[in-house]
This record gives C-alpha cells, sequence and structure tokens, in this order.
C-alpha cells in the first residue's frame, strides 16, 4: 500500500483522511491545530511535526487547506513542499482555490517533475464523512488514473473538467449556485413562516414539488427541520460563511476576468458578506437563514 501524506484535517480533510485509514492506506498527517491531527492519530495515523516532515517518503501528498494563500504558502518557494518532495510524487490538492493560483502551483510541480491534480469537491461534510464526496479534477488524464485508486475511497463521483485549474473553474460555478440556492432557500422558508406555515411542512413541500435543490434535500437551513445538519446543532462545523464568501469572490473573480455576467452571484456574495460582518463568519453557511429573521 502506498504512503500517503495527508495535510489540513479540518472538516473536510478530516473524514476524508479518516476513510484512506479505513481503507488501509498508511497516512502521515499534518495541520497547525494539534486536536485535528490527534484524533486521526487515535485511528492509526502517524503523526508529523511539520508539513515537510509529513512528505517523507511518501508516494502520494494530498492537501485540504482553506483558500489560495494556503496552497501557494505551503507548496511554493524555498521552503515549499515542492522543493521537498521527491520527483515523481502524486500530488492531489483538493482545496477550492483561485483557478490561476491551481495552475500556478502545477506549473511549479511539473518544472520539479511532481505529477499534480487539482481535485477540488462536492458534497459537504456529509460527503465526506460517508465517502460520496464528488470529485471534480483539473490536469492530466494520466494522472487522474494514479489519482483514482485513493479517490474512489473518499468519494463516488469523480469527473474530469479539462487541464489544470478546470477542476477549479467547475466547483466555483457550482459553488455560486450552492451559495444562490442556500440564499434563495432561506428567503422561502422564512416567507412561509411569516405567513404561519410550519417550516417543516413547508420544507417536506418543496422537497417533492419544482423548489427543491440540495439544501431542501439534505442541509436544511432552518432549525429541527433536519437532525445531523449544522442547522440543528447551531450552526457548528459544516461549510464556513467566510469560505463560501471566498467562493463566491472566486465567482466574482472569474467573471470579471471572462467578461461575464453573475448579477445573482454577486448578491449572494453581498447577503454572505453582510451575514459575516454581523460576527457570523465561522458558522455554517446555511446560517444565512438568520438574515431572514423576524425579532419580536
Ligand atoms: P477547515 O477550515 O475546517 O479546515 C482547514 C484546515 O486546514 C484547518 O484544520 C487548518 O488548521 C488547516 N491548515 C491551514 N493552513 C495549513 C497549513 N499551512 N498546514 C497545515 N494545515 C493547515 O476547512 P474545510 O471546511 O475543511 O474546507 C477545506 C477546503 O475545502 C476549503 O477550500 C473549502 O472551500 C473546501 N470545501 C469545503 C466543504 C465543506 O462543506 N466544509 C465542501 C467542499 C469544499
Amino acid at each position: 500500500m502506498s504512503r500517503i501524506a495527508f495535510i489540513g484535517l479540518g472538516n473536510m480533510g478530516g473524514p476524508m483522511a479518516q476513510n484512506l485509514l479505513k481503507a488501509g492506506f498508511e497516512l502521515a498527517v499534518f495541520d497547525l491545530v494539534p486536536a485535528a491531527v490527534q484524533s486521526l492519530v487515535d485511528s492509526g495515523a502517524a503523526s508529523a511535526a511539520s508539513a515537510e516532515q509529513c512528505v517523507q517518503n511518501a508516494e502520494v501528498v494530498i492537501s485540504m487547506l482553506p483558500a489560495s494563500r494556503h496552497v501557494e504558502g505551503l507548496y511554493l518557494g524555498s521552503e515549499g513542499l515542492l522543493a521537498k518532495i521527491a520527483p515523481g510524487t502524486l500530488v492531489i490538492e483538493c482545496s477550492t482555490i483561485a483557478p490561476e493560483s491551481a495552475r500556478k502551483v502545477a506549473a511549479a510541480a511539473e518544472q520539479a517533475a511532481i505529477r499534480m491534480i487539482d481535485a477540488p469537491v462536492s458534497g459537504g461534510t456529509g460527503g465526506a464523512v460517508a465517502g460520496t464526496l464528488t470529485f471534480i479534477v483539473g490536469g492530466k488524464a494520466d494522472d487522474l488514473a494514479a489519482a483514482m485508486p485513493y479517490l474512489e475511497k473518499m468519494g463516488k463521483n469523480i469527473f474530469h473538467a479539462g487541464d489544470s485549474g478546470a477542476g477549479q473553474v467547475a466547483k466555483i460555478c457550482n459553488n455560486m449556485l450552492l451559495g444562490i440556492l442556500m440564499a434563495g432557500t432561506s428567503e422561502a422558508l422564512a416567507l412561509g413562516a411569516a405567513n404561519g406555515l410550519d417550516p417543516k411542512v413547508l420544507s417536506d413541500i418543496i422537497a417533492k414539488s419544482s423548489g427543491r435543490n440540495w439544501a431542501t434535500e439534505l442541509y436544511n437551513p432552518w432549525p429541527g427541520v433536519m437532525p445531523d445538519v449544522p442547522a440543528s446543532k447551531n450552526y457548528a462545523g459544516g461549510f464556513g460563511v467566510d469560505l463560501m464568501l471566498k467562493d463566491l469572490g472566486l465567482a466574482a473573480e472569474a467573471a470579471l476576468h471572462a467578461g461575464a455576467s453573475t448579477p445573482l452571484g454577486e448578491l449572494a456574495r453581498n447577503l454572505y458578506s453582510l451575514h459575516s460582518a454581523g460576527g457570523s463568519g465561522g458558522l455554517d453557511f446555511s446560517s444565512i437563514v438568520k438574515l431572514y429573521e423576524r425579532k419580536k
């Protein structure tokens, strides 16, 4: 079994690494937060004191970090991992970052004879735990083929979107739509509740009607409507408001870059920005429903 270095063990990386361990791979893990490392060590992973130590003797490196600056900081420069990883190593970069950032790091990897794909994911923390994530891959087809044995242990649907950075473009389009749908779902549920409907009854109706979407089926934003979703746990865990705000910012940049119009994406970005500025940046993004709360 290959030795895997896994870096970034947050809400997504933690359960993804757990699934690789369950599949029998040998893992070394690193995160800046010691408690995140400990829970993987308790399950049988080897802990590393630094990212550099983590990648020693690794045949595969997987990273799952918040944003472009973290990924560029990890891999680039004379102290970056690309200067430490052995040629021929396969790097699977799963964070959602700017396409240009993914292309920049992939080009530097190619210079160092390191194989790299961008493989952002969709499916939320539930999908990460269940091993049913969707991987949206940019890079060379043979590098994706080499990554398959690992991706298949963490996900169910694996798409090749195109060359380096293409995985990120597709992921950004998906998340712009997700941000819009979550805000729209919140608005509809709040409208129903303000007019005397039970949000659970309204959710059941929408889930079987033409307004249904991922939020009404799997990730309802109204507290108590679904068990085991962030809305029923005070919006803890899940996908942070500030991470959604980052993705809507990436969508806005991509629109500017291509001269495309994204009026609903921009509106959603402003809603999440207001929500974050009100002190909710660390909550799950479904807490956007709180913007519609009616104070008694
Ligand atoms: P998170 O904030 O829970 O986890 C990120 C982890 O990276 C943290 O534990 C942090 O300590 C660690 N980290 C940051 N810099 C590091 C470094 N230099 N070295 C080692 N560790 C470092 O975020 P998350 O929710 O797991 O999201 C990770 C990525 O996945 C983001 O790009 C996000 O947009 C994307 N994503 C998240 C979800 C979701 O539902 N949470 C779904 C799809 C995609």
